[in-house]
């Protein structure tokens, strides 16, 4: 037997040449050989060489991979721990090398699992593995949590597979990390940006879902009621409009921050978006509580609020809805919420409204309006009817007023006064009313050419059309179309709108177009005398309510003298409308009123029947 040294030999070309000698000693008596047998070790050599190499990169990559490195041997005993593990882990090769591993990975679904199995004295955490079996060694990456000696937590992928030699024994094991902890910074980031409304920071509606099905389940356990505040800024646009977004926005941040001081802790507010907010009453013993919460807003939110040196004046309107009184899903407390809304803001605004079966009835009603006159616009199913306006004098018919009609199927005109607030609400009347004034125009430019010329047209405008659409526009290409003299179109407003800034603002624009304007149902409104006169104004229409008593006694017949004397000393018409009875008529006359209009006289009439309407007015003189 002899060991084989490597040496080198040299050819006769003078390469060197791996070789390994090999010595036997023979012995035979008292002689003794050596047998020296050399070998080329050509092969073997570059083999070693090989492997140095490969293991040397294996290092390399080790110490230079971006992702930790662990590899252990079949106890778990530390083999390599590359330079990155040791930062991601906060842990030191040196500590470490043939040492079992001290880690512990904490699966995020709370159960603690080895990273690679430890036995009972291992440390940190609470895991206490059984030796041998092997967690998970299928390389498939799980998310973990590495609790850092110092208690900082750092998330991480993980993937562990066995180490196996040629033969496929298992020698040890590698695992290799990932570090999540700029993800996860990222992701809580999105995860901030994508539940909080970047304006105020309030949760947002997404939020507010969440919050308020936990409220419902904490009341189901517990007892109570879940309280649902829903709060709309009743004159945000105007303070948007007239002083900007920027400003428009630091007021929704001033809100957010009144809001909160109006709630406890416990209690959540988020914005819905635009100028709606809603407050989560969580757990309350009693109803009453809402409304004091409620209340409380009205008043913080009514105190002027300073932006960037402008005093601004903004109130609320809150509806309130209880779980489970008033609904029992989230989706349901918020729309009832949003009808008592609707409800105190037609009350009157800067007020608070509990929502109430008959609320959401209505509501319903005006869905099913609403529903109804979108289809019947498509299907052109509205009409216009005129009613005649009539010389108290002379009797001679000066203009119509058109006022819109929709024809059942049944037969039965359904009243204006019905829908027409319905398509306010809903905004439908911008479109209504713009077809009603292209209609009426059209139609009486042809009666003009019929034979009926010079009639004066009044036409009714809401509010809502004048601080909503671009009225003026509309009106003014109205009047090129139809080549309609602005002078023979009087536009009908009711007086509570000349209380509203915008509405006033459209007021004065109609007015440089030439048309006419007139106060309609004058003396019922809101507003005061002293605002009415501030505007150019060509007709005040006494209401019917005062035209009904005006030949009943001298009281009654005051209010309507009174008009008619005050419009005759600013120079303004006067008309009077609902003239039912011959005695009115001459009231009226008597008191000095220039016109009137009433069923007296005739009915609003379709366009094809007015004709013989006018005539049979005027011939009864
Ligand atoms: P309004 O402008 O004050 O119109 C007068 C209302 O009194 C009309 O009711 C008319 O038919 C009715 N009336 C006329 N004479 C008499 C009478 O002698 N006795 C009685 N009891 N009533 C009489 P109507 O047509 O139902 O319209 C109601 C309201 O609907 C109108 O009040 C007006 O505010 C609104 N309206 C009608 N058409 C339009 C429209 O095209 N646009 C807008 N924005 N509002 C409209
Ligand atoms: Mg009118
Ligand atoms: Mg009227």
């Amino acid at each position: 037997m002899g060991a084989g040294r490597e040496l080198f030999g040299v050819r006769k070309d003078g390469s060197r040449l791996p070789i390994e000698v090999g010595l036997d000693v023979l012995r035979s008596g008292s002689d003794v050989m050596v047998l020296a047998s050399i070998f080329d070790a050509s092969e073997r050599h570059a083999a070693r060489q090989r492997a140095d190499e490969a293991s040397a990169l294996a290092q390399s990559i080790i110490d230079s991979a971006a992702f930790p490195i662990i590899a252990t041997d079949i106890d778990g005993r530390v083999l390599e721990f590359s330079p990155s593990a040791e930062r991601v882990l906060r842990l030191r090769k040196a500590d470490l090398l043939g040492q079992r591993l001290p880690i512990v990975v904490r699966e995020q679904a709370g159960s603690a699992v080895p990273l690679i199995e430890l036995d009972d004295s291992a440390e940190p955490g609470p895991a206490r593995g059984r030796r041998g079996a092997m967690p998970f060694g299928n390389g498939e990456m799980r998310e973990y949590v590495w609790r850092c000696a110092d208690g900082t937590r750092v998330p991480i992928h993980l993937a562990v597979s066995g180490l196996r030699n040629r033969s496929g024994t298992l020698f040890g094991y590698i695992a290799i990390l990932y570090d999540l902890s700029e993800r996860k910074r990222y992701e809580e980031h999105m995860r901030i940006i994508a539940e909080q409304d970047a304006l105020t920071g309030l949760p947002n509606r997404l939020v507010l879902h969440e919050r308020l099905a936990a409220a419902i389940g904490a009341v189901e356990r517990e007892g109570g009621q879940v309280g649902v505040l829903l709060i709309d800024l009743d004159n945000f646009k105007r303070v948007n409009d007239s002083l900007g977004h920027y400003m428009g926005d630091k007021l929704l941040g001033l809100v957010a921050a009144r809001l909160r001081s109006c709630i406890r802790v416990n209690d959540m507010v988020a914005r819905m978006g635009g100028d709606e907010f809603v407050v989560v009453l969580a757990g309350i013993r009693r109803p009453i509580i809402a409304q004091l919460v409620a209340r409380k807003i009205v008043r913080e939110l009514c105190r002027p609020l300073e932006l960037d040196g402008h005093t601004v004046e903004i109130s609320p309107s809150i509806g309130i809805c209880l779980y489970p009184t008033d609904a029992v899903t989230v989706d349901d407390l918020i729309k009832n919420a949003d009808t008592a809304m609707y409800a105190a803001k037609e009350a009157g605004r800067g007020r608070f409204m509990p929502f109430s079966h008959e609320m959401a009835d209505a509501a319903s009603e005006r869905w099913r309006i609403e529903h109804a006159m979108r289809l019947a616009m498509g299907r052109n199913e509205f009409c216009v009817a005129y009613q005649p306006q009539v010389d108290l004098r002379s009797a001679r018919v000066t203009g119509v007023e058109a006022l819109l009609r929709w024809p059942g199927v049944d037969g039965a005109t359904t009243s204006p006064a019905h829908f027409i607030p319905v398509a306010e609400q809903t905004g439908l009347i911008a479109p209504i009313g713009e077809w009603v004034l292209r209609t009426a125009c059209r139609e009486i430019s042809q009666l003009d050419a019929d034979g009926v010329p010079g009639l004066r047209l009044s036409i009714n405008l809401s509010p809502r059309q004048l601080r909503e659409s671009n009225m003026i526009e509309i009106v003014s290409d109205t009047l090129a179309d139809n080549n309609f003299d602005p002078e023979r179109l009087e536009l009908e407003i009711t007086e509570s709108a000349f209380v509203d800034d915008d509405v006033a603002h459209a007021i004065m624009q109609l007015h440089e177009l030439g048309v006419r304007v007139a106060i309609d149902d004058f003396g019922t409104g809101y507003s005061s005398l002293s605002q009415v006169t501030r505007f150019p104004l060509d007709r005040l229409k006494i209401d019917r309510v005062f035209v009904q008593d005006v030949a009943a006694g001298m009281r009654h017949a005051a209010v309507t003298a009174a008009i008619i004397a005050m419009g005759r000393h600013m120079g303004i018409d006067v008309v009077a409308e609902g003239i039912e009875t011959e005695a009115q008529a001459r009231a009226l006359r008597e008191q000095g009123c220039q016109e009137g209009q009433g069923f007296l006289y005739s009915q609003a009439v379709p366009i094809g029947e007015l004709a013989e309407a006018i005539h049979r007015i005027e011939s009864r003189g």
